[in-house]
């Protein structure tokens, strides 16, 4: 059986590492790392809702909402990536990158706990090296964590307003094998392409898989989502570590 590119086993993800508060200014931040895929999440919590919200007078009028943006910087790519801005529109990748974190993270928050309020994620993409969507999802639920934690703290709120934690990751099969958490290199070389977000009690958020050029079988499907459920507890593991850390170390968080 053929080497993964960096040695790793097909059910082991790449180093994981998350350094908080990266961003003073934001009210939760995160600088992810898996492997060398870095992302930078920041988490803005503002005292409105969109006008939409205060208008559908849809029975949410108590509630929050949040909403999510994705970019990757000019330098995060081995050659120079071009800010949407200077092509004048986002292009069709940022905004199906974005809706999926909006998703993602919607799914764990309680807007009608978080009041009137909009809570912006940022995640934008430092270096790139496969697997950017998944890693700002596993980032975004730390710096909401910290985000809600503030709210709670500031007396903005009674708890937090976070259900669970999320975390999310990629899978393919390479060879007819199937492998977690994709580097650039292997992402250019699998013939299926498969993301899994999850929460920390196993429901899944969202489940994506495609044929590169090719098809595959429901016995690769469940492989991919077996090895990908295996990666997001590893990943659900880090959060919590971390999260343990800070709470007994007020002074960090
Ligand atoms: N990539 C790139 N430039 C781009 C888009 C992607 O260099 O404009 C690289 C980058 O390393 C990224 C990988 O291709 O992580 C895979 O991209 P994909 O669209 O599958 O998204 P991702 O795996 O990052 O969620």
């Amino acid at each position: 059986m053929q080497q993964r590119s960096d040695g790793r086993a097909p059910d082991q993800i790449r180093a994981i590492n998350f350094e908080l508060n990266i961003a003073p200014h934001a009210t939760g931040s995160v600088l992810v790392s898996m492997g060398n895929t870095r992302v930078i999440c920041g988490v803005t919590v503002e005292e409105s809702v969109p006008r939409w919200m205060k208008e559908s007078g849809s029975g949410r009028m108590t509630g929050g909402w949040l909403t999510s943006e994705y970019s990757m910087l000019p330098y995060s790519t081995t050659s120079r990536k071009p800010r949407d801005i200077s092509k004048g529109r986002l292009d069709g990748r940022s905004s199906e990158i974005q809706r999926l974190i909006g998703r993602s993270l919607r799914a764990v928050v309680d807007l009608e706990k978080l009041g009137p309020r909009t809570m912006w994620i940022d995640c934008d993409v430092l270096q790139a090296d496969g697997g950017t969507r998944t890693a700002a999802i596993t980032g975004a639920s730390l710096a909401v964590a910290l985000a809600c934690r503030k709210l709670a703290n500031d007396k903005k709120v009674e708890a937090p307003p976070v259900k669970k934690l999320v975390a999310a990751v990629s899978a393919g099969v390479l060879d007819g094998r199937a492998i977690v958490d994709l580097n650039y290199e292997e992402d250019k070389a699998v013939t299926v392409d498969f993301n899994l977000v999850a929460t920390e009690d196993g429901e899944f958020v969202e489940v994506q898989g495609s044929g590169e050029e090719s098809t595959f079988a429901q016995d690769e499907l469940e492989q991919m989502i077996t090895l990908a459920r295996k990666g997001i507890a590893d990943l659900i593991s880090a959060q919590r570590a971390v999260l343990a850390r800070i709470m007994v170390s007020p002074a960090e968080s």
